[in-house]
């Protein structure tokens, strides 16, 4: 099972990372509610998020779904009870892909032999997120508010951005990574520097200095500068390629080279500039 403590990152704030895919997720203990930032990716990784959580607090739990990529949403059948809120978008995206992430992430798991985790995800009921917003939302978890922040497209079209003003603690999902390339597959790459630069500037993320990526080690803020950076460098790349060498795949991966980007994340970025470049 490998290490799965709470460690606390700001008062009453705490992740938990997770042996697999170095997951995190995230609970803020309020003194009504207590949020749950991310389920994991199948109900029985849920059930052991929730249990964890009762160890923390019997407090009610409250969950959003930063995206809909399964490691993220799959557990949420074990919050069934709760609210549970996502972007619009991700309500829409599990509904279209889903059973695509199920199949994907199951021949993934077949050729490792990790059967037994094979057959927790077969068995995982999708639960959709059904407390949907659009735009920045407030959650009163009584004597704290979390802020749900929505900038624009990034990692997927729906990233939620949750600010735990008061601890100086701001939950990223996926649209930061640590420790692995920001995965591409459902990006945007000509906006997710820009949008995760917006998020920055607001007042609930700035003031703060924790920032905990969907996967990986909590940073600072001079990673997260360093990322938006990285992103930044890549968009104007892939923007100047579009426009004066048109649209080849070898010319546009040639912009993330030297970025330090693994191969199959050059391509990646490549094909999804193509993908969402606006056309006409
Ligand atoms: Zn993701």
């Amino acid at each position: 099972m490998g290490q799965t403590i709470w460690r606390e990152v700001g008062p009453g704030v705490f992740v938990r990372r997770h042996a697999e895919l170095d997951l995190n997720c995230g609970l803020v203990v309020g003194e009504q509610r207590a949020l749950v930032i991310d389920t994991g990716s199948t109900t029985v990784r849920g059930e052991e998020l929730a249990a964890a959580v009762r160890e923390v607090t019997r407090l009610e739990p409250v969950v959003v779904n930063t995206h809909a990529h399964y490691d993220h949403c799959f557990g949420n059948a074990a919050f069934r009870d709760s609210q549970i809120y996502g972007h619009v978008g991700a309500a829409d995206g599990l509904r279209s892909t889903a059973e695509h992430q199920r199949q994907q992430a199951l021949t993934h798991l077949r050729s490792v032999e990790r059967h037994e985790e094979a057959a927790d995800l077969e068995q995982t009921e999708v639960v959709l997120p059904f407390y949907l917003v659009d735009s920045d939302t407030a959650v009163d978890l009584g004597g704290r508010t979390a802020h749900l922040l929505f900038e624009g497209r990034a990692h997927t079209d729906h990233d939620l951005a949750v600010a735990v003003p008061d601890a100086g603690v701001t939950f990223w999902g996926d649209m930061l990574e640590h420790g692995a390339d920001p995965a591409m597959e459902d990006s945007y790459p000509l906006e997710w520097a820009s949008t995760m630069h917006q998020l920055t500037r607001r007042d609930h993320v700035r003031q703060g200095s924790v920032a905990v990526p969907g996967h990986g080690d909590v940073v600072d803020n001079a990673f997260v500068g360093g990322q938006v950076e990285q992103l930044q460098h890549l968009s104007s790349c892939l923007k100047d390629s579009l426009s004066n060498r048109g649209r080849e795949l070898e010319g546009l991966m040639a912009c993330a080279r030297g970025l330090g980007f693994q191969e199959e994340t050059m391509r990646a970025a490549a094909v999804r500039a193509l993908e969402t470049a606006p056309t006409g």
